[in-house]
This record gives structure tokens, sequence and C-alpha cells, in this order.
């Protein structure tokens, strides 16, 4: 009697495979009476290899099975995808090598066994490999979108920001809303390149042509204020960082500190206290208390800073707002112990709290990143936000 209880759990991930073989065998049985009896012969032969972990002999046979009917060869493509996903690259590699080679390959099937052996490829990690591939796919089929996004996904891991523009540039009529947002952010680490290395024309003219690809690039504004103010352009940069509201309201908290910066060098206090104020107003979620404090300490005194913030605490409690009202209380008044340690634990908190997020995987970080490395998701990581009880 069988017992499935035996079965190695490698096993129960070839049950899709199982399913595929019997689905196929149906359809075949349909399309080929007169070859149905060896066809599932055969097939049951395999499939019992299989199941028994004779993973050669199983090949072997349904090696010999697509050489009589090319119609078989969606198991093979099955089976290349189950080695893959349990990290198997070696055997899908075999499954897809072993079809190419096969003399009889009709022409129809080419693409997509390079296809998946460049996925094989990437799998194990051989970029110049799957390239090659992807590229020969390019060849055969010049419209494989399949083909041009793994090729930029591969350019994207070896930073050939270029060679990533070339293909995408391709795709970009076809899906801007995509695409678009791709192009600029190779863009922006052209931008940055050119950042580090002081040329700033270049500088200016790529994430210029990030704007163009994706008027919603955040990083790019950054790029084009922060090298306005490097310039001493205060108010050129001014204009960079507020046009950000319009992209991505939450990512102005990553020029806030400039945008004052600036301010300051202009002598316009009083008009960023102005902006701050109407930005949280219309933005609730922001989390601006503690810049909107520090900015009326500054115009009306401490006094004032420090009543704004209680009211705003009782409203939006944090721990940051908190943090910031003791430490002004602490000097107002003769602070005893007690209060000194409470300040000193709250400090510890808020230290290990977190300040970016990604909102595609969930990534903690108090390093700003434009790529998540948790999840790979560009864009993703934002400053966090209050969140507003509605
Ligand atoms: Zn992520």
């Amino acid at each position: 009697m069988f017992n499935f209880s035996q079965l190695p759990v490698w096993s129960l991930a070839i049950i899709p495979v199982a399913i595929g073989f019997l689905w196929l065998l149906f359809r075949s049985s349909q399309e080929h009476k007169h070859q149905q009896s060896t066809l599932s012969s055969e097939y049951f032969k395999g499939l019992n290899y299989l199941l028994n972990d004779e993973q050669g002999k199983a090949l072997d046979i349904f090696v010999k099975l697509v050489e009589s009917n090319w119609d078989t060869v969606d198991t093979h493509f099955a089976l290349g995808k189950i080695y893959r996903k349990n990290g198997e690259m070696d055997k899908a590699i075999k499954i897809h090598q072993g079809l190419i080679a096969r003399p009889s390959l009709p022409e129809r099937y080419r693409s997509k066994i390079l296809l998946e052996l460049g996925y094989d490829y990437l799998g194990a990690g051989w970029f110049d490999r799957a390239e090659g591939l992807f590229k020969e796919v390019l060849i055969q089929d010049e419209k494989s979108k399949e083909a041009r996004h793994n090729l930029i996904l591969i350019y994207q891991q070896e930073k050939d920001w270029f060679k990533a523009i070339d293909i995408a540039v391709d795709l970009f009529a076809e899906n801007p809303l995509l695409i678009g947002p791709m192009i600029a952010r190779y863009y922006c680490e052209l931008a940055e390149i050119c950042k580090a290395k002081g040329d700033v024309s270049q500088l200016i003219n790529n994430a210029n042509k990030a704007l163009r690809y994706d008027a919603g690039c955040v990083r790019a504004s950054i790029l084009l204020g922060d090298q306005e103010r490097d310039s001493g352009n205060d108010k050129q940069a001014i204009k960079f960082y507020e046009s950000i509201e319009k992209q991505d309201p939450v990512s102005l908290m990553l020029v806030i500190d400039s945008m004052l910066q600036c301010h300051r060098n202009l002598s316009t206090q009083d008009k960023s206290y102005e902006y701050l104020q109407a930005l949280q107003q219309r933005h609730e979620n922001l989390f601006l208390q503690n810049v909107i404090a520090c900015e009326l300490e500054k115009l009306q005194g401490k006094k004032v800073a420090i009543s704004y913030l209680s009211e705003k605490i009782r409203h939006q409690p944090s721990l940051a707002g908190l943090q910031k009202l003791l430490t002004y209380k602490e000097k107002e008044i003769d602070a005893d112990k007690t209060f000194a340690d409470l300040l000193t634990a709250i400090a510890i908190i808020q230290k290990d709290s977190t300040e970016y997020r990604c909102n595609k995987c969930g990534f903690s970080t108090n390093t700003h990143y434009w790529l998540c490395p948790s999840c790979n998701h560009w864009d993703s990581v934002k400053p966090c936000v209050i969140e507003l009880e509605h």
C-alpha cells in the first residue's frame, strides 16, 4: 500500500506537476487517440520515477516523450519552474539546455526555452550568461517584453544605468506610467554619480531628464534643490523643495531642514513659519510639530513654543513631541532627578523608534533609501507619518 507520509517533503512540490501531467495526458488523449496508450504508459513511468525521487530517470523518459511529441514540452517547463523554486538551478538548467540541444526543436518554442534558461541563470546569479540569452531572445523575437524587462533587471543589478535606460526607452511609449518612473530613477542614479564627481552641468542635465520622464520624481527635485542650495541660490532651492508637495507630500520631510536653512540664509524665517503652519493644515499626517515649535521659539520666544507644543501634544500625542516639550520644561523649571530620568528614558526609546518605513514590505530603518534593501522596491521607503484616526 502506498503511504504518502513516507514521501520526502520535496515530492509534495511535485504534486502540481503530477496534476499537470494528468491534464496534458487527458488533452493529448483527446487529440491523438492513437498515441494515447504509449504516451500514457511512458508518462506514468516518468511520474513514478519522480515520486520515487529518481529525477534523472524521469527526465530521460520525458526527453524521449518530447522528441516524439513536442506538445508535451509544457511538462518540462513546469518541472523546470519547480526546480527553480526549490533553488535547484543546476537541474532546471539541465532540463532547458537539454531542450535547446534537441535537433527536432520546433522554432516556435526556441524563444520560450531561452527565456526559461535565462531565468535559471538569473537564479544562479550568472548575470552575464542570462544577459546573453535575453539578448538572443530579442534577436528571435524583437518584441519580447519579457526579455527586455529581464535585461533591465540585470542592468539595474549591475548598476549599468546607461544600458538600463537604452532598453527601457524602447518600452516607454507602450506604458509611460510604469516605464517613465523607471527611466527617471536611472537618470537620478546618473545624476548622483555626477554629483559625486562634481560635474554640476551633467547633474542638472540628468535630473531634468528624470523629471521629463516622470514629473513626480521626488529624488530629481531634491537633487536640483540641493544643487541650488549648494551654489548659494537659496530662493531657487526653496522652489524645488516646495515643488515636492505636489509630487509626494510625505517626502517633504526629507528636505524640511534644508528648506529652513535656505530661509535662514535669506533671513525669511517669518515666511518659513507661515509656510510650515499652512503645510501642517494641508497635511495633518506630517510630523511638523517639533519643527514648528523650533521656529516659533526663534520668532516669538520659548513660552509661545511651549504652549503651542502642549496644545499639539494633546491632539496628536507622539514620543518625539513629548521629548521636545519636556526638554523645554527641563530648562525652565528646576527639574529634579526623576524628571531627568524620565527624559533620558524617553530619549532612549525615541532613539530606537524608526524614521523611515517601506510601504511595500514594512522594512523599518533610520536611514533613507531610494531602493528598499529588503524588498528591492524603488521609492517605497518613506518618512514615517502620524496615523490619523478618522
Ligand atoms: Zn521594502
